[in-house]
């Protein structure tokens, strides 16, 4: 009997409800080749639930997905809709509720995307931001005291535990083991800030120490982004903590050209929770309900999906597709200059992963 792995589809707001169904069709064309099969259950949370109930998801919807294998989400947010209650109504619950330690981007130039580093080729930009997605930075622990008076003082607590950084550098190391590059570079700061940052840089040679094949680089924040632009080529896996990982999670889909393209992945390694996996891109009000939009972020993160769940060659072909079309002349959308409809490049990358 083949394999079955159940998905939670959430399609969200804007051009996420016309996006994932053309990554559902890609899934669909590469469960059918390699014989596995996907139950989907979908759930129409987005904004305008919100709207209707007050909320983005129902009391039990973390309950809900719990038994999924995989959340496969479009995108969540819509004008006048605060971030307090997209964000923090459906992607972070989802995100801390599930243990997703793990912010993945492959940050990669293919074919045909436009990079705004001149003279840059596919060979020179390929690299994964590897972001901690749990504490650091982004603690809820601070406050503000003598509010309004001249002795106004306010504060935030940045929270490193040992096992919150040992297990985000390991899934670096990890993952530079399955490359070809075998590097891991660190996001620091040890001259600025003086005890946390110390801490990381004390925790990645500690972990470095059980990986002698791999290479190893850390910078201070502000020149590893000077870096990103001036020599991307310098990177295969790149690993920080919560806030610089932000950033550099912006920044490295940036150099590699197109947002429509660039996949993410939120993942709990253990497998102890289902893990998410959605486009960088978000809900794009702008061109929104037109069927122009660029599926193809969508549709890698399906495929960084089925690697998660271990079918690992059907992901493979799924972004062999992606750089087949794209090298081919096959339709693109406007975004990257062609004229083609989010369904044509839909139909396109199905019909090439079900050909083989
Ligand atoms: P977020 O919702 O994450 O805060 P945002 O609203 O600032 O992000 P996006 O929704 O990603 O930004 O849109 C930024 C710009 O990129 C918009 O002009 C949008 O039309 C364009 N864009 C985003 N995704 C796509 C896509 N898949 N195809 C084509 N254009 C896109
Ligand atoms: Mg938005």
């Amino acid at each position: 009997m083949s394999k079955t792995y159940r998905i939670a589809v959430i399609p969200g707001d804007g051009i996420g409800k016309e996006t994932t169904p053309e990554g559902l069709r890609v899934l669909d064309a590469a469960a059918r080749r390699f014989g596995f099969a996907l139950k989907l259950d979908h759930y129409d949370w987005s904004c305008e639930t919100w709207k209707r109930t007050g909320a983005m998801m129902p009391p039990d919807g973390l309950d809900r997905l719990r038994d999924s294998d995989s959340i496969f989400l479009g995108a969540v947010g819509w004008p006048g809709v605060p971030d307090h209650v997209s964000l923090w109504g459906l992607l972070i619950p989802i995100r801390r509720g599930f243990d997703q330690y793990v912010n993945l981007r492959p940050c990669r130039l293919m074919p045909g995307a436009k990079t705004p580093l001149a003279g840059r080729t596919e060979a020179d930009i390929d690299f994964y931001v590897v972001r901690e997605n749990t504490e650091g930075e982004y603690s809820s622990s601070g406050g503000r005291q003598f509010e309004g008076t001249d002795r106004e003082f306010v504060s935030q607590l940045t929270v490193f535990t040992r096992t919150g950084v040992d297990r985000i550098l390991k899934y670096a190391f990890e993952l530079a083991r399955t490359r070809n590059r075998k590097h891991v570079t660190s996001a620091t700061k040890s001259n600025g800030i003086t005890f946390t940052m110390p801490y990381w840089d004390e925790r990645f040679a500690a972990m470095a120490a059980n990986y002698p094949d791999i290479g190893t680089a850390q910078y201070h924040i502000d020149i590893l982004c000077a870096h990103f632009v001036q020599h991307p080529d310098w990177f295969d896996v790149v690993v920080g903590s919560n806030l610089f990982g932000d950033i550099l999670s912006d920044l490295g889909p940036a150099v590699a050209g197109s947002i429509g393209i660039a996949p993410s992945a939120n993942i709990n390694p253990e497998r102890a929770h289902p893990s998410m996996f959605e486009p960088v891109h978000g809900s794009a009000p702008d061109i929104a309900g037109k069927f122009i939009c660029n599926p193809i972020g969508q549709i890698w993160s399906g495929a960084m999906m089925l690697e998660h769940l271990g079918e690992v060659e059907a992901g493979r072909a799924i972004v062999t597709a992606i750089e087949t079309l794209l090298r081919e002349g096959g339709p693109r959308t406007r975004d990257m200059g062609g004229q083609a409809s989010t369904q044509d490049v839909g139909r396109a990358l199905a019909e090439i992963v079900a050909a083989g």
